[in-house]
């Protein structure tokens, strides 16, 4: 199994790492910062060097523990040590725009009460999907104020990663789906935007609010009496 580097360090962009298994046009290293596609977060793409040789990370992703790099052509031998980088916009972006979204629900959760059902991103834009009956237009436009007022209060993000009943002692992580953690995790991820929102959650964030930059909500669905849906683009602001 990997080191997953993107877990503890979310800025780290250039590695070096061992190849510990080949398959067909699928690589194994023993640590890697490239988030493989999971939890509404799609991959980081980026290269992988070695022996003045440079492949293209196309996809990541993840089977049980292991994570799978699929590269354009034969992939280096098991034991070659690679250098590997990510295409940074992409990904940077895809940070940004997760904070968003974890901040769009601590917006809606703390002043309107409603819970998130689901959600999806691509690199500054993004959906979300709430339990949410009281939800109309109108409220779209103070939705998104209160975002942005947000992402200029600066909070603070923080990454813990705690024993599991440590995290189930947090008020905050039980209305999010930490309950339906499959019992043989011993350590749980949370994802902490300073005094707005707390989850459970494996993907990688911006350190500040700050650096999401702005947000709209370019469009509002009624998918039902309460299934609503979001959706935001992020910008420079
Ligand atoms: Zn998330």
């Amino acid at each position: 199994m990997s080191e997953w580097l993107f877990h503890t360090d979310s800025y780290l962009r250039e590695f070096p790492a061992r190849v510990t298994a080949v398959q067909g046009n699928l690589v194994a290293l023993d640590r890697t910062a490239f988030y493989p596609t999971g939890g509404g977060q799609p991959c980081d793409h980026g290269w992988i060097v070695a022996n003045s040789q440079r492949w293209t990370v196309t996809n990541v992703r993840k089977d049980g523990d292991e994570i799978w790099h699929e590269v354009s052509e034969t992939p280096p031998a098991v034991g070659t040590e690679v250098a590997g980088s990510l295409e940074w916009e992409r990904r940077y972006s895809l940070m940004r725009t997760h904070t968003a979204l974890h901040m769009l629900a601590g917006v809606i959760w703390r002043a309107y009460g409603a819970q998130v059902t689901g959600g999806n991103m691509e690199p500054l834009r993004a959906r979300m999907d709430f339990e949410f009956e009281s939800m109309r237009r109108e409220l779209v436009e103070e939705i998104e104020q209160k975002v942005n007022q947000e992402i200029t209060a600066a909070r603070p993000i923080q990454t813990k990663i705690l024993p599991r009943d440590e995290a189930f002692a947090i008020p905050d992580l039980i209305r999010t789906k930490i309950n339906l953690l499959p019992e043989g995790i011993a350590q749980i991820r949370v994802v902490d935007i300073v005094g707005l929102d707390l989850q459970a959650d494996g993907g990688t964030h911006v350190a500040n609010t700050r650096e999401v930059g702005c947000i709209k909500i370019v469009d509002y669905k009624s998918k039902g009496k309460s299934n609503k849906r979001l959706e935001i683009q992020v910008s420079d602001g």
